[in-house]
């Protein structure tokens, strides 16, 4: 029996309204035909301003999945978290938007996310998308040295200054920045900018963080050439550890543009490849600190045993764990009660601007083999045991 299945303490923070209410979410986004048709219907109204529609989102789908509209509405879910030793990541979820503007207020948006973090031990990490701060066209054009035009070359000098400046302002505040992965045909791009962040940054602790996807082959020998850079320059390196978001779309483009397949041959083998990153960072510990990003129970649980197995405390302060806030409750609420660093993060944003973020997470949610049977059988479970109280 797993270690995650006390729903008494993973559902600790949610009324049985509010576990009503999630239960008839994930039975409605569990059938994707019925999910199909929402979706390009719910992009279609959000885009062309139905505010009924909005409201019916801001009910549903946005609550669950996200901490409010603005970082002050989602102070009140960072509280509460807290409460229970769980950190919040504010994840500044507005996607899709390339302009210019867009990138400048974004980074604003993160400089003040670093300011509010300072010092506040219920904000542990402050995160950031690349394509937050640049278009995906202009990393993929670095990755591939193409020559830029002048006008691009300006564009990057701007995307390389607002790494620059988050960067500082996070080791100035001494709040960790962690930079989320994308699509591996722009991720050299990112890996080489936040590569060169942390050789800046990291020179006392990891202060810049990446993140790699062990979906995604050759990833340990990545990683072993990142801490031989390390060891050498003299500087400390920080990762967060997920399987990875983008496998369809991947494939997709391999078998299109016919090159090999970036991604592991199957689910298996990227299970094995994460289990040997969280193998491969334990046995680092002196140079490397890690966030374990995942759902997965038993990726989880390994981290655990191997921390277990080398006398490391819970709460050892290289160690992390985090899941996506509405989404296993089981595993990061297990692990706040047990003392561990554990984290959510915690999208916010205009509901009309985080509709893309939503609707991949309902995808997700019909996708990933057994997520929502999973949420809804802890659900079913809790409701009824509340029941049995009365
Ligand atoms: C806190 C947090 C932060 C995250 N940040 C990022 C990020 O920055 N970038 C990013 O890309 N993703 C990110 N993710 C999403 C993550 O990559 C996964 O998509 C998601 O968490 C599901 O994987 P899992 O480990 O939780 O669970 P599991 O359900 O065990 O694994 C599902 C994953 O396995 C992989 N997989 C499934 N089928 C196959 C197959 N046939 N062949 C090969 N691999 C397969 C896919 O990566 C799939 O998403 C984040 C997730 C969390 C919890």
């Amino acid at each position: 029996m797993s270690i995650f299945n006390d729903t008494k303490i993973a559902f600790a923070d949610k009324s049985t309204q509010q576990l009503e209410k999630a239960k008839w979410m994930f039975t409605m986004i569990q059938y994707p035909s019925l999910t199909g048709i929402g979706i390009d219907a719910l992009n279609f109204t959000i885009k062309n301003n139905f505010p009924f529609v909005e409201n019916i989102v801001k009910n549903t789908l946005f609550e669950q999945f996200c901490g409010g509209v603005s970082r002050e509405e989602s102070s009140k879910v960072v509280q509460q978290m807290y409460k229970h030793h769980i950190g919040s990541i504010f994840d500044y979820a507005i996607e899709g938007k390339e302009d210019e503007t867009t990138f400048d207020i974004t980074c604003e948006e993160i400089k003040q996310n670093i300011k509010f973090a300072e010092g506040n031990p219920a904000i542990p990490f402050v995160v950031f998308k690349p394509t937050g701060f640049g278009r995906l066209y202009l990393y993929t054009e670095i990755q591939k040295n193409k020559e830029l035009t002048n006008s691009e070359k300006q564009e990057w000098e701007k995307v390389k200054q607002r790494y620059l400046e988050v960067c500082q302002l996070a080791y100035e505040k001494n709040v960790i920045i962690m930079v989320d992965a994308e699509e591996s045909w722009m991720q050299s791009a990112v890996d080489d900018l936040v590569n060169e962040m942390m050789e800046k940054f990291n020179k006392e602790k990891a202060i810049v963080w990446n993140t790699i996807q062990m979906y995604r082959t050759g990833r340990i020998a990545y990683l072993e050439a990142d801490l031989k850079k390390a060891q050498e320059k003299n500087y400390f390196l920080g990762y967060k550890f997920v399987r990875g978001a983008y496998m369809e779309k991947e494939r997709a483009r391999a078998k299109e543009l016919n090159y090999p397949d970036p991604i592991q041959p199957n689910k298996q083998a990227t299970d094995d490849n994460y289990d040997a990153a969280v193998e491969f960072v334990l046995n680092h510990l002196d140079k490397i600190a890690s966030f374990f990003g995942t759902h997965n129970e038993k990726s989880t649980e390994l981290a655990m045993d191997k921390m277990k197995s080398k006398n490391l405390s819970n709460d050892d302060y290289r160690i992390h764990f985090g899941q996506l806030y509405g989404m296993s409750d089981n595993i990061t609420y297990y692990l706040g009660n047990q003392k561990y660093n554990a984290s959510k993060y915690l999208p916010y944003g205009p509901v009309k601007d985080v509709v893309p973020y939503l609707t991949r997470r309902a995808q997700e949610n019909t996708s990933v083999a057994g997520q929502t049977g999973r949420e809804l059988g802890l659900l079913k479970k809790e409701i009824e045991r509340r029941k049995n109280l009365r």
